[in-house]
């Protein structure tokens, strides 16, 4: 595909200016995908007819003289967020036949500026993990060795090539973490800057929608077209607060990054090399560096999982087999609910389920939920203090490279691969994965994290240095077994 030398923002030009047409690039587009689907398994489901459609459409609103920010852009929307018409699984084996009614609010402010939905792509058990390990649909492999799970399987798409904007969400780190797996940049924005209106989150407080793109400047544009109060979803109410002028270039010397001065034996001695090398990149670009201390980090994963625990199972409780979720045949209320469960949720659904009720019972309230959100306010305290000393601080990613395919870890290392990730949902804010280098041939992130509100900046940061970073979208390599 054309576009995958090209940024987003380059070919909407390029279509909007009458050098190029939709209809050309999402046929030639589409071809590709199907293609590297059948290696990859990013896709759940390509919405063939719906993109050349939508490619004829885009082509008659510019021959009008329309102008659409990403005109043509090759989307793919995980399988969390409903597209009218079109299959919504939301990573269950009992939803792989539901079509959605309407669209999510995000998906509908990204085919109004001219984005062509090229198809949905894969997810964990209802969106629960970082891997795809869990999927209904088997694992999305790895587009850099397809040895490793693609993470995200939004992020291998872009990374091969199949797409060149992924609408993705991030709870405790899915969007980050498979984008530092698949070389690629990865937004979680400001809770609240995007509506959540039509995803299925599974932890209220934490679920955001995302943008995964090869470079910073593109999920810039795709944050301006999703950012805005939508009164569909309370939360984007912050959108109101926005200041209505672009922030202006900004100036490196004005700016100082934060590097952590390490959590003991935790930080890896590979992430340590590539955060002094990045650090070196901010200061050639004349950027400052600052060290700073965190206290409160470490204690924060366990407080993330007793969160999400407690919200999935009351997010989980829906699905009572009555509304929502597979009618399993049952002789009773309690065993219609019980059956119902068990098709409509995977082994990870079912754990957060059992052990959300547990944590929000009686005797575990106190000493769980309630010291977890006590957690999670400190660590929000000691964050605003941290963004006094310092504009934005520079986190890794990763624990460990991606999961190898076939080598499912235990749940506790699983969860254990948010380390550096969940801590950031916890606190509210805002983080961009960037490509930071490689480690045994594999693309590895870095997270820039920033205050709340600070997305834009975030974002102009990485861009002055992105030249320096970028690790250039990969085709396919195979794996060794393959
Ligand atoms: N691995 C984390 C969890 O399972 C985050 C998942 C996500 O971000 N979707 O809670």
């Amino acid at each position: 595909m054309e576009a995958k030398r090209k940024s987003a923002h380059q070919l909407a030009r390029e279509i909007g200016n009458g050098q190029n047409t939709a209809r050309r690039l999402t046929e030639e587009g589409l071809k590709r995908c199907k293609n590297l689907n059948a290696s990859l398994n990013t896709f759940t489901f390509i919405a063939e007819n719906e993109a050349l459609e939508q490619a004829k459409r885009v082509d008659k609103m510019i021959a009008a003289g329309e102008e659409l920010p990403l005109a043509g852009v090759p989307l793919a929307v995980k399988d969390d967020f409903c597209c009218s018409g079109l299959p919504a699984s939301l990573g269950s084996a009992a939803f792989k036949n539901f079509v959605s009614p309407y669209s999510a609010a995000a998906v509908e402010a990204l085919l109004e500026a001219g984005c062509v939905l090229i198809g949905k792509t894969n997810l964990d058990d209802m969106g629960m993990g970082s891997s795809t390990l869990s999927s209904p649909f088997g694992p999305s492999l790895n587009p850099w060795s397809t040895e490793y799970a693609a993470g995200s399987a939004g992020a291998a798409a872009v990374s091969s090539g199949q797409c060149l904007l992924s609408l993705e969400s991030d709870t405790g780190g899915a969007l980050r973490l498979g984008a530092s797996h698949c070389g690629i940049f990865g937004l979680r924005p400001t809770p609240g800057r995007i509506s959540r209106y039509g995803l299925s989150a599974f932890s209220s407080s934490f679920s955001q929608a995302g943008i995964a793109a090869a470079n910073p400047e593109d999920i810039g544009v795709a944050l301006e077209v999703l950012s805005g109060f939508d009164e569909r979803d309370v939360s984007t109410v912050l959108c109101r607060e926005l200041p209505q002028e672009k922030e202006k270039d900004i100036d490196p010397g004005t700016i100082t990054i934060g590097v952590w001065d390490g959590d003991g034996d935790r930080q890896s001695s590979a992430n340590r090399d590539l955060i002094s090398q990045t650090g070196e990149k901010f200061r050639q670009g004349d950027f400052k560096i600052s060290e700073i201390s965190l206290e409160l980090f470490q204690e924060t994963l366990r407080a993330y999982y007793i969160v999400a625990f407690a919200e999935a199972s009351s997010n989980l409780s829906r699905y009572d087999g009555i509304r929502f979720g597979e009618a399993a045949a049952a002789r009773n209320l309690d065993e219609l609910y019980e059956q119902s469960r068990r098709c409509t949720f995977g082994k990870e659904a079912r754990r957060r389920s059992i052990f959300g009720t547990v944590l929000l019972g009686k005797d575990r309230f106190e000493p769980y939920y309630r010291q977890a959100l006590k957690i999670r306010r400190l660590f929000q305290e000691e964050m605003a203090r941290v963004f006094k000393q310092c504009d934005l601080l520079l986190l890794p990613v990763v624990k460990n490279l991606a999961p190898l395919i076939g080598r499912e870890a235990g749940f506790i290392d699983q969860y254990e691969e948010d380390y550096y990730t969940a801590p950031i949902s916890l606190a509210g804010l805002p983080a961009l994965s960037l490509p930071a280098g490689t480690i045994e041939n594999m693309p590895v992130g870095l997270q820039l994290v920033g205050p709340p509100l600070a997305d834009d900046l975030i974002l102009k940061v990485a861009a002055g240095i992105a030249e320096g970073l970028s690790i250039p979208p990969i085709a396919v390599r195979p794996g060794r077994d393959s």
